[in-house]
């Protein structure tokens, strides 16, 4: 059916103005003054709202095993909680071990959302070693669309890519015309203090930020800035948490490094406080890089207020409180993430934009434009033109809530941000023109997310 948005506002990562979109099959075919329904058209009246492109969520991870056990959202409940919150599009971290084969893996990843996403969906390929076989295989992997890597620094003897094997995978991305993102923590330092601290006693989820302080971040980021220096190949640091590590980042960036940043909602909004709480509440604010130091924020915010840092996703990976306490002696198996695929959106634009500490349109464009260029999916996503697909957000911008895990979608036990107020909430999100969220409620097809395939920048 035809679809007819009257009456909005639009916001792009550079416009505002108020038009109708007309919808045909899954594509904007028309944005004008006071458009005609043709008969059988459904109209939905955005008068008061503002209508921005679909978010795209450019680091999650949905099906994960990780140290031991699976982060609890399938790609069903994922898909459904990002389309609530108004993210129409996420790219998911795909992470095979260093053990496994790497085509198997993507056919995995792939295999795990096919027909089960209700949003749209693609990949970045983890790369967790590097021999003839993979080289063939990740050559395979960009020919079928995914064209970005990730790889880890850290996770010593689980993830994490040695030098050689990071020149070799940044060499061939440069080749490929691929973009590579990284988890820059310095992993051997990582490993000696973590070891340093459990035999002193520390062992309390209060010592996972000192095991990884800081200036182990910056060192990663100047490393890995190091290596796509001498490659040639383009980089982006993923969850950037610290004002040491965007120094390194910038001064790289300055001396004409092809890197960019992203930060992840988490470290906007919490600091290391939060994994100090006692018992298991702790554990719950464990991740990696981890939960910093309170002052770190405001140069974050500033960072991102500049456009010095791109892009905010989530680095969503949910684990309950019963797999948390896996750690509870011993913070170094606490499995690390902060559910946030939901909430990202509406932190945004509370603390962002209602706030006053960022712009609307850099708003829409740190959460949806920058990623949808960078990785290949712009203007398909990422803005509202004839022609873009049809995902688009009808945004309240006056209701006001609260967020916790009781109306959560996520399909975990917590919510890292319970009790936190909100402003804004997506009323009616579309995915290619069909409505998927109405009333601010999943509504849609469970299915109808599509694996999307992207084009290189070369
Ligand atoms: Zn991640």
């Amino acid at each position: 059916m035809p679809l007819l948005i009257q009456n909005g506002e639009i916001i792009t990562a550079d416009k505002r103005y108020k038009a109708d979109i007309y919808i045909e099959d899954e594509t904007i075919t028309e944005i004008g003054e006071n458009l005609n329904a043709p008969e059988g058209t459904e109209v939905i009246d955005a008068s008061g709202r503002y209508v921005f492109p679909g978010f795209i969520d450019p680091h999650v991870h949905i099906y994960l095993p990780f140290m031991g056990t699976y982060a609890k959202d399938t790609h069903e409940t994922g898909s459904q909680a990002a389309l609530v919150g108004g993210t129409t599009t996420f790219i998911e971290m795909c992470c095979p071990a260093a053990h496994e084969d790497a085509l198997e893996g993507y056919r995995l990843w792939k295999q795990k959302a096919e027909g089960n996403a209700a949003c749209d969906y693609a990949f970045h390929m983890g790369v967790t070693r590097f021999d003839e076989r993979t080289e063939a295989q990740l050559r395979e992997i960009v020919a079928d669309g995914t064209g970005s890597f990730k790889v880890f620094l850290a996770y010593k003897g689980a993830f994490g890519i040695g030098d050689e094997a990071l020149y070799k995978t940044l060499t061939l991305a440069r080749e490929l015309g691929v973009i590579t993102t990284a988890h820059t923590e310095n992993a051997e330092l990582v490993a000696q203090m973590q070891a340093k601290l459990l035999s002193e006693g520390k062992t309390g989820p209060e010592w996972h930020e000192p095991s990884r302080p800081e200036f182990v971040e910056a060192d990663g980021v100047h490393h890995f800035a190091t290596f796509l220096e001498a490659t040639g190949a383009k980089g982006y640091v993923v969850h950037l948490s610290c004002k040491p590590a965007l120094e390194a980042a910038l001064a790289a960036k300055k001396r004409g490094v092809d890197l960019s940043i992203e930060s992840v909602i988490p470290h906007l909004m919490l600091d290391k406080s939060y994994a100090e709480r006692p018992d298991s509440e702790g554990a719950k604010y464990v991740m990696s890089p981890p939960l910093r130091d309170k002052r770190n924020q405001a140069a974050l915010w500033e960072a991102l207020a500049r456009g010095d840092i791109s892009t905010i996703g989530t680095d969503h990976a949910p684990f309950d409180t019963g797999q948390k306490a896996m750690g509870l002696t011993d913070f170094t198996r606490i499995p690390n993430g902060i559910p946030a695929i939901e909430d990202r959106v509406n932190l945004l634009y509370t603390y962002g934009v209602s706030r006053g500490n960022l712009d609307l349109h850099r708003f829409v464009d740190a959460a949806s434009t920058q990623a949808a260029k960078m990785f290949g999916l712009y203007p398909g996503k990422g803005t509202v033109e004839v022609g873009s697909d049809a995902d688009l957000v009808v945004y309240d911008p006056e209701y006001q809530g609260t967020l916790s895990a009781k109306t959560q979608r996520m399909n975990v036990d917590y919510n890292g941000f319970e009790g936190v107020d909100i402003d804004g909430k997506p009323e009616v999100v579309t995915l290619r023109g069909v409505v998927q969220v109405r009333d601010g409620q999943f509504v849609g097809d469970r299915a109808r997310g599509r694996f999307l395939r992207r084009e290189m920048s070369g």
